[in-house]
């Protein structure tokens, strides 16, 4: 190839290439990364929350004193070690040698993002229907993208996934002549919506994928991040059988590590260990190694409480200041967990449309088109509270506020400038199409 134009590479691209594209939260990272904005577009944790001194010391002595196996190379399925303590760490949400839970089973993943490409990779051929919660998370959106998977979304309300569009949903893509692999789900403190499955809607939704078929792929990076008392037991601790359970400690422990992990029917863990190995060859055992010994040294526990504390008082930040600042018609969801409030904005307000007032005016977030393989979501957007501080919060909302009041007046003006008016108000999904294909 003699050429370096554009051309020159996208005529080459593999099919599944094709339809690649950055995610919006990718696009926006440039721009809110700026200190003068307050961003309450991420998804990060407040790492400073964490003992850096005791931790630091604790990964100097890993690579001083065990070395030589800690840089060493390791198995795919991750160290032993680890794969305990993973148990550990799922016992305390339920999920115990009682219903099924084996070292044995776990597959260590490069986060959890990996774990959700492992799984897709197992069971996603092109065409592959996949349902997942209308909005969805948006790293899961290009795990099946990339897979060329079909997404359809299934609507929530402030209870989560609301079984009777499940059950409608499938029986849709049934009739379409196609058949959905799994339910993707994210039950506890979901992202982007905030909310969580309830307990007797767990039953449900567990009952109608059995009758159905289809296999489960549970995500739980939040479970044990609640705030006001515990989630409901996650949907493995229910049913050993077809459910996946996928985790990481990006968001209990550090990001920076890459450690995740998938809990498989035991069936299916050798296919898992292989794919694995041929899409890293081992987990990085130096990172699994400062899990272990973070989880077998240091007060794991505890810490686990401050970042519950601290996000909670953000939280409060964060719902006190939209519902003193927010105009009338704004609705948002309440979330118990986890790192995200679901805002869903006056009638035929547009709030990818409305983006660039908003950088303008030093606040950013992401609108809700993002979590949406459909085009859906253009009348919400997600806001985070784990990582500004609390009063840095309440200013973003404060000129969130402003642009919201401003895009009000110019619709007076000048009439709808684009938008979707969502008719249903206030809750995640409210603007999503039902369950028809089309
Ligand atoms: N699943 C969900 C629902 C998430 O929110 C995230 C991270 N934001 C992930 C998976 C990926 O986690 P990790 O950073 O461990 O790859």
């Amino acid at each position: 190839m003699t050429g370096t134009t554009l051309d020159d590479y996208t005529d080459r691209y593999a099919r599944r290439v094709r339809g690649m594209t950055a995610s919006e939260i990718r696009a926006l990272f440039a721009v809110a990364s700026r200190p003068e904005v307050v961003s309450l577009a991420g998804g990060a944790p407040y790492i400073a929350a964490l003992p850096l001194d005791a931790v630091g010391e604790m990964l100097a002595k890993l690579g001083a004193e065990q070395g030589t196996t800690t840089l060493q190379y390791g198995i795919g399925q991750g160290t032993l070690d680890l794969r305990e303590r993973i148990c550990e760490v799922m016992a305390l949400s339920g999920i115990d040698a009682g219903c099924g839970a084996s070292p044995e089973d776990v597959v260590v993943t490069v986060g959890g993002q990996q774990a959700l490409d492992l799984v897709a990779r197992l069971f996603l051929d092109p065409g592959d229907v996949v349902l997942a919660e209308g909005p969805t998370y948006v790293g899961a959106l290009g795990v099946f993208q990339a897979a060329q998977a079909q997404v359809v979304h299934v609507p929530m309300d402030d209870d989560g996934l609301v079984p009777e569009a499940l059950e409608a949903t499938i029986a849709a893509v049934a009739r379409s002549g196609r058949r959905a692999k799994f339910l993707y789900t994210i039950p506890t403190y979901q992202n982007p919506a905030g909310v969580t499955l309830t307990d007797e809607r767990r039953e449900r939704v567990l009952d109608i994928c059995e009758r159905a078929g289809l296999l489960v792929v549970e995500d739980d990076p939040y479970g044990q991040l609640g705030f006001d008392g515990d989630a409901p037991a996650p949907l493995r601790a229910r049913r050993r059988h077809g459910v996946f359970y996928l985790s990481t400690f990006s968001k209990t422990f550090a990001p920076g590590l890459r450690v995740g992990w998938i809990l498989a029917p035991h069936a299916v863990r050798d296919k898992l260990v292989i794919a694995n190995e041929a899409q890293v060859l081992c987990p990085s055992t130096f990172a699994q190694a400062a899990v272990s010994t973070y989880l077998a040294t240091m007060p794991w526990r505890e810490q686990l409480k401050i970042y519950r504390e601290v996000y909670r008082e953000r939280r409060d930040a964060l719902l006190d200041a939209l519902a003193d600042l927010m105009p009338e018609g704004t609705t948002w969801t309440e979330p118990q967990g986890g790192l995200f409030v679901w805002a869903t904005l006056p009638d035929g307000l547009d709030a990818k449309a409305m983006m660039p007032r908003a950088i303008a005016a030093r606040v950013a977030y992401v609108p809700g088109t993002g979590f949406y393989a459909d085009g859906s979501g253009r009348a919400s957007m997600r806001l985070n509270y784990s990582f500004p501080a609390p009063d840095r919060i309440r200013e973003g909302v404060r000129r969130l506020a402003t642009v919201l009041e401003q895009e009000m007046a110019m619709r007076r003006v000048f009439g709808a400038v684009g938008g979707t008016g969502a008719g249903r108000r206030g809750r995640p999904g409210a603007d999503a199409p039902g369950p028809d294909l089309a």
